[in-house]
Order: C-alpha cells, then sequence, then structure tokens
C-alpha cells in the first residue's frame, strides 16, 4: 500500500469532513490544532505542515495491515476473524471486590492492577467516568486508582489525547487500555514511531476492549439527559443478545432502553471499522456471552501470555476454556462486523478498488465481499 503522510487540513477534509472519524483522539493532544468541540474533532487554526503526525497515526487514513501486523506479531494479517491469538478463554477477577465495581468480570482491572504489582508498567492509561458520567483519559498509578477507572461509560474517551500531552523525556512504562481504534492508532505508532514525542516503546502493554459501536458524545447524553438524572447513574450495561437492551443502573434502580433507541446515537464512523475485538492488542477482554459476570479474554502476544499465566499462577484471577458454541458466535459477530464495515466503504466510494484508508490483502477482501 502506498502510505503518503499529509497534513492535518487532508486529515480534516479526508477523515473529518468525509464522516469517517470515530472520535478516537489520536490526533488530539500532540499540537494545539486539534481537539474535540460538541461530539466533533476540529481544526481550530491553520496548520502549515504538510505533513503531520495527527495524519499519520488516525486509524482511518492509510492503513497497511500487513505492516502493522509484521510489528506486532511478526506475520502477515491473519485472515482469522479474531485476528492472531494464541489463546482464547473465559475469565474473571478472583477478588470480589473488583468485581463488584467492574465492568463484566473485572479481569481488565485485575491483569493491569497485577502489571502494576509485579513492576512491569508504572501506570495505566485507562478511562475513567466523570461526574457528568462521560469518559476521561486519567493515568492510573496503584489498584484504588484503577479501581476508579473500573466500569464502562458510552462514549469516546481521550485516552489516546492524555497519552500524547506526556513530556518527551517521560521514563515512565505504561499500560494503556482502549478499544479497537484507539488499541489501531497506537499500532501505527508502534509501526512508526512518533517524532518529538514520548517514546511509544514505553508502552508495555496494551489492553484492547471488544467493540461493536461507541455512542457520539453529544446526541447520546442529550438522550440520557432527557430521560434519567445522571447524578444518580451507578453503571451503564449493554446485557448481550438476545436481551436487545441498554441497562442504565441508578441509585434507586435499573431503568431499560430498547436498544435500537440507543444505536441511533452510534458515531457514524463506527459504521466504516472492521475491527471488533482489538486485533492488535496484547490481550483483548470483552463480555462474556451468556455468562453473567465473566469476561471473553484473546491473548495475543508472548507479553500478553506471560501476564495473563502469571496472574492466573498467583490466583488472582480464574479462568475456564470458553465453550465452541461461544468461540463460534463471537468469530460470526466478529466477521459480521468486518463484513459491514467493507460494504459501507465500497457503498461510498463506488468502487471496489478505492477501500479509502484499508489496505487490505486481497485474499481477505475477495473472502469477506463473498
Ligand atoms: C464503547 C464500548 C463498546 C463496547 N462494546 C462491546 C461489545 O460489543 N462486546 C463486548 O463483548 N464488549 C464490549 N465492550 C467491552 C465491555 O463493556 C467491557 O469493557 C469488557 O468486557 C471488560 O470488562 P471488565 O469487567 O474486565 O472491565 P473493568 O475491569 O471494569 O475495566 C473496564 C476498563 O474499560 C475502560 N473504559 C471504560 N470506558 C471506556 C471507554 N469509553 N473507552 C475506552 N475505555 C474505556 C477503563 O479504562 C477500564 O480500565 C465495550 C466497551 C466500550 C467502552
Amino acid at each position: 500500500m502506498d502510505i503518503k503522510v499529509k497534513g492535518s487540513k487532508e486529515l480534516a477534509s479526508e477523515v473529518i469532513d468525509a464522516g469517517l472519524c470515530i472520535l478516537c483522539g489520536a490526533c488530539a493532544g500532540g499540537c494545539p490544532y486539534f481537539t474535540q468541540y460538541k461530539g466533533a474533532m476540529v481544526l481550530m487554526d491553520n496548520c502549515t505542515l504538510s505533513e503531520g503526525q495527527c495524519y499519520q497515526y488516525c486509524p482511518r487514513t492509510c492503513t497497511d495491515m500487513n505492516e502493522i501486523s509484521q510489528k506486532i506479531f511478526n506475520m502477515p494479517y491473519s485472515e482469522d476473524e479474531i485476528g492472531t491469538f494464541q489463546e482464547v478463554l473465559i475469565a474473571r477477577s478472583a477478588d470480589t471486590g473488583i468485581r463488584e465495581r467492574a465492568q463484566d468480570g473485572g479481569t481488565v482491572t485485575t491483569i493491569l492492577s497485577a502489571a502494576l504489582d509485579e513492576k512491569i508498567i508504572d501506570g495505566v492509561v485507562a478511562t475513567r467516568i466523570d461526574k457528568d458520567k462521560t469518559p476521561q483519559g486519567f493515568i492510573a498509578r496503584n489498584k484504588a486508582e484503577l479501581l476508579e477507572c473500573s466500569g464502562v461509560s458510552y462514549g469516546p474517551s481521550t485516552v489516546l489525547e492524555i497519552y500524547n500531552h506526556l513530556p518527551p523525556d517521560s521514563i515512565d512504562r505504561l499500560g494503556i487500555v482502549g478499544l479497537p481504534c484507539q488499541v489501531m492508532a497506537l499500532a501505527k505508532m508502534k509501526t512508526h514511531p512518533p517524532q518529538n514525542r514520548v517514546n511509544i516503546d514505553n508502552i508495555k502493554l496494551t489492553i484492547g476492549l471488544f467493540c461493536t459501536w461507541n455512542l457520539s458524545p453529544v446526541e447520546f447524553y442529550k438522550f440520557l439527559k432527557a430521560n434519567v438524572d445522571l447524578s444518580t447513574v451507578e453503571k451503564f450495561n449493554i446485557p448481550p443478545p438476545p436481551a436487545n437492551r441498554f441497562d442504565v443502573y441508578t441509585s434507586s434502580g435499573k431503568l431499560s432502553f430498547p436498544l435500537e433507541q440507543v444505536r441511533e446515537f452510534t458515531i457514524p464512523g463506527c459504521a466504516y471499522c472492521l475491527d471488533m475485538t482489538s486485533e492488535f492488542a496484547d490481550i483483548s477482554v470483552g463480555s462474556a456471552e451468556g455468562i453473567e459476570g465473566w469476561n471473553t479474554v484473546i491473548v495475543r502476544t508472548g507479553t500478553g501470555a506471560e501476564l495473563m499465566e502469571a496472574t492466573k499462577g498467583k490466583g488472582q484471577i480464574e479462568t475456564d476454556t470458553l465453550p465452541p458454541d461461544n468461540l463460534a458466535h463471537l468469530k460470526e459477530a466478529a466477521l459480521l462486523k468486518k463484513k459491514r464495515a467493507l460494504n459501507n466503504i465500497i457503498a461510498k466510494t463506488d468502487d471496489n478498488d478505492n477501500l479509502l484508508y484499508l489496505g487490505l490483502s486481497k485474499n481477505i477482501i475477495d473472502r469477506l465481499l463473498a
């Protein structure tokens, strides 16, 4: 794939104005020009650079999946629906305190807490739910701060903006938790390291969440505020199919909305995303379908495998095999997201040979279009 790095104006015209932006935040924080405002990334002023890191690391500008996969896994991009992996299993925290606060089984919080304990990392770029219930990037440096980050808030988190803001001379070894788009931006940074910024090799552990779509920070919160007293909200949850509900747990009980109603607030750019399982993470984590309070975990890299083994060995995490039907469903859902995205891209360009940002081998394209 011919990768041409362009500047902020092209990022604005090719990605933001074209409706591809997913508000991952990769372009923010590294310079003063891009910021999220009223639910959109906006270019605040004219930047004269003809090549910018904002353009380079955006997951919606030319992305050569083979090149990135070679960097992360030392092999070409996998044809498997869930990407390259060593093991898929179910897990939950052995710590009931973590499980009570966590979104599902607390696997993310537990793995990261173990990595802090083992001094593999000094901090975690995570997401904390703000007072207004929106997701905000935050650097957690101990278990108590990680616990503040457990649970999920829907909407784009500023994790990458927080990361881009780090002083270039910082030597903190970091873990980071993000959605597939954010993990993709980080993988692009690992493939072509940023200049005059903090060393990307300081990221020692990437935990990726599963994601089918994310919600618009403006429209979704307008809807929520009209229906719920946000100050009483304790948890959001989308139970696995066939529930078809969006649940809001408040101090006075649970409110449920039809998923179709909430899906209307999906960020439009999510329609062009192929990745459901954060394919370039060390470990990817989602809800375990039909097994409440557990996570599905995909261990992808040697770093991920070592950490899972250490966490298991110390009794901090309980694991079990993923039932074959669940693995089949996971792969089916991941494949559906890929097919949907590819068809949406082709519908946008009206040209099977113009996949906008996406560099995929012909084999994989043919398989997805079949
Ligand atoms: C927008 C979104 C969509 C998702 N879609 C799916 C899906 O389709 N299928 C599925 O199986 N799972 C999905 N998940 C993941 C799932 O909700 C849980 O996050 C996951 O199962 C981990 O559970 P846990 O108990 O281990 O997490 P916890 O131990 O509670 O840790 C949760 C972690 O999530 C991070 N986080 C919270 N909100 C955000 C955010 N907005 N952006 C980035 N990071 C955040 C925090 O930093 C925290 O470390 C989605 C999550 C999000 C945020």
